[in-house]
This record gives C-alpha cells, structure tokens and sequence, in this order.
C-alpha cells in the first residue's frame, strides 16, 4: 500500500512541497501549489544526550526494555527521532546492565531500535575534582581502563558508539586511540585537564566536546583554561545543551561563532523532564529541586544543575527567541548536525534517499514554533 504523502513548507525554503515516501525513506519531493496553513516540515531532531524521561532513568538500575519503549514514545512528543540513551558514571556491574538492558530493548523492540542510534557512556573516566565531576559520584570515578570498557561494549553488543571522559588521565592518549580505533567517538568532558592534555586528546583522536561550558568549575583562571583550549580545537566539535539554564547566551554565542557547523545542541534530558516541580531524591548524586520554570539543580548546592528538565525542542526555540540562530539553522543545529558527528544517514537531512524522520511544526505568538506531528522511518508516530 503506497504510504501517505507529507504536505509543508520546506523549512529552509518555505516553499510548498510534497514529500513521497516509501519502505521508511524520502522518496520523492516535489511542489505542490500553495496552500495558507501548512505547517514547516523539517528533520527530526536527534539527541545524543538523553538520561530518561517522565520517571524513567537509564541510571538508576533496573530499567525495563518496556521502558525504554516508553522513553522512545515520550521523545517522539518532543520531536525526537534519534537519541542516544546515556548512562553516567555508576558502579561497574550497574554500567554493565544498563548498557545490556538497553541492548536487549533494541532487541525486542523494533521502535527502539530505529530510535535508538547508539549508546553514550558519559563516565566513569572523568575528573575526581569536585565542580567538573558535577553529579557523578565520586567513589566510581576512574582511570581510563580499556579492558572495562571492553566488558561494557560486549554487553552492550557493541552499541556504546560514543564515549565522554576527561583526558587528565596519564593512560587516556591510549585509551582515545583505543577507541577511535574501535569506531567509538571520544568527547571531552567533565573535566579539569590541562590544554597541553586537550590538544594530546585531539592528536590521539579525541572529536568532540560533551556540553561545554558545563560540568566545570564555577571559578577558573582567566586564561588559560579547558574551556578556552577546547573552544580553539578546531578538530572538536561541541555540544551545547540551550535550556535557558546551563549556557547564558553570551557564551551560546560566541561558542556557537567559534565551531560553525561543528556546534550542535544536545538536550541531556533526565527523568524530570515531564514531572511536576519539587524536590526528588535522585538515584545519582543526591537531593535535586525541579523548579517551577523547569530548572534543574542540586537540592544543597543550587549554583550546581543536576542535568536539564528541558527537551531538545526547547533548545531550538531558545536559540530561535533569542535571535541566536534564524530557525533553519536552529533545527539543524538539533538534527543534521548531532547526526553528522556520529555519521548517521539521518544527516541527509530532508533530501531524497534520506531516512523519512521528519517533523511537522506550526508558528505559534507566544512559545516560538510548536511541533503538532512526528514521523519516523516513514510512519506517522505523534500528532
Ligand atoms: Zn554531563
């Protein structure tokens, strides 16, 4: 049966088009005569930062497939086409189920699997030092160690395609060339390395920066510093979470002048997104306070966030209200963009052969755009 056509305009062009396709992929675009009230049609966003979502957290062990299930199915509402579920730093049993739990609901569920673009390990292997280390517990911070990872990537099934650490390690050169080796993507984060440390990272193969400007001190010297040295990397790329919380937007700015194309927003959503305000015992790092404006922190250390509450979808239209970014730039900077690091098809963007994860949005006068449907390899999934 020949699938429904997608009627919009082009989010780049605005121009009213049709888009035709088949067996999960962009087959055919073509215009069509204008019509008042189409919506914009654009990629769907990918995310390579998602904790949870609604309750629901891949750190705190155990987490059911189902479960997983229900996170795609949350993410679908919020325009999320691709993530990446992320499992932080915890003890090594509890890395090695998460990652296996998450195996297996890619396994037995065929919408996790189209979603689910890879695993990413932020952790253990970051900074011990109190303010990089943010709300990873101290007692499983380690030293890079290839062997442990080995044993994760084995029960993951080999789906941990990114991985965040800090190379203030004496043994990370190694473990970076390890691992790009391996076909995993080494980003910086949570970390208190020095530059000499940065540009060694880079020349071992470390490509991206995991949220800049976050997981840092909340005093560094004026120069030179991690965040500098990372900004001047030109091999790096760099993922900036635009919640209106982590990143005032001086600093959205500049890093996003710096990194043109290389910089690209990622969400770092947690299980509070989707949960009323208050204050929750969270399974990692203590006591959080979930604000009534979505503000995500440490209940006892309020200058600390605890991770966001906000969407990827948020963050496009922070960049968007704020005339950070003009809107098609803004979509791609949570679509193409994400999906170009990790080499996704996904990255063709809306273009013929592309994979069909699109999405439906409708300006709206008070909240910036508003997304009314989802489509994912194809099929209509939201709205
Ligand atoms: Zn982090």
């Amino acid at each position: 049966m020949p699938e429904q056509p997608l009627r919009g305009r082009h989010y780049r062009t605005l121009q009213p088009i049709e888009v035709r396709v088949a067996e999960g992929m962009i087959r055919a675009i073509q215009p069509v005569a204008d019509q008042a009230a189409l919506p914009l049609i654009a990629p769907g966003l990918v995310d390579l930062q998602v904790n949870g979502y609604a309750a629901i957290d891949f750190n705190h062990f155990p987490f059911s497939v189902d479960e997983v299930a229900q996170v795609t199915r949350e993410l679908w509402r919020q325009g999320v086409t691709t993530f990446m579920p992320t499992v932080i730093t915890a003890d090594s049993d509890v890395i090695e189920q998460a990652v296996k739990t998450l195996a297996e609901a890619c396994e037995e569920h065929p919408e996790v699997a189209r979603a689910v673009c890879g695993i990413h390990l932020e952790g253990p292997f970051l900074s011990p030092e109190d303010g990089p280390r943010g709300a990873h517990p101290r007692a499983h911070i380690k030293a890079p160690d290839a062997q442990l990872f080995r044993r994760w990537q084995a029960a993951a099934g080999g789906r941990i395609t990114l991985l965040t650490l800090s190379p203030e390690w004496p043994t990370a050169p190694d473990f970076i060339r390890t691992l790009t080796a391996m076909g995993v993507v080494v980003s910086l984060g949570h970390t208190a390395a020095t530059p000499e440390q940065i540009i060694t990272a880079v020349e071992a193969g470390a490509r991206m920066s995991t949220h800049l400007g976050n997981g840092a001190h909340l005093q560094l010297p004026r120069h030179p510093n991690y965040i500098w040295q990372q900004l001047a990397q030109d091999e790096l790329a760099c993922a900036l979470i635009a919640d209106g919380d982590h990143l005032p937007l001086s600093v959205l700015k500049v890093c996003m002048r710096v990194k043109g194309e290389q910089a690209f927003l990622v969400s770092d959503v947690t299980r509070f997104a989707g949960m009323a305000a208050g204050v929750y015992d969270a399974p990692i790092g203590g006591r959080v306070r979930l604000s009534e404006n979505g503000r995500l922190a440490m209940a006892e250390q309020p200058q600390l966030l605890a991770g966001s509450a906000k969407g990827l979808f948020h963050g496009v239209n922070h960049l968007v209200h704020h005339a950070l970014a003009p809107l098609p730039q803004a979509l791609e900077m949570a679509s193409i963009r994400p999906a170009r690091q990790m080499g996704l098809p996904s990255q063709q963007g809306l273009n013929i052969g592309a994979p069909a994860d699109l999405i439906l949005l409708t300006p709206s006068n008070t909240h910036g755009l508003t997304l009314t449907a989802t489509w994912k390899a194809g099929r209509k999934v939201w709205g």
